[in-house]
């Protein structure tokens, strides 16, 4: 699986704090993803990862 995929299949789309806003967010580990904009470390739990994936079913 190349990057391309790994960001199509594991990247959500969820607020930032750096950015202020929602940003493409990339998994580094089971709750901690990596902002594709700022390349800042985000803290996503089950809340805002299910209102991510609900987002993308619907997309
Ligand atoms: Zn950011």
């Amino acid at each position: 699986m190349n990057t391309s995929d790994r960001l199509l299949h594991n990247g959500v789309v969820a607020m930032c704090p750096d950015c202020r806003d929602e940003r493409l967010l990339v998994p580094v580990d089971a709750f901690e993803y990596c902002c594709t904009t700022c390349d800042a470390a985000v803290l996503l739990f089950d809340e805002a990862v299910n209102t991510a994936v609900r987002e993308r079913a619907t997309a």
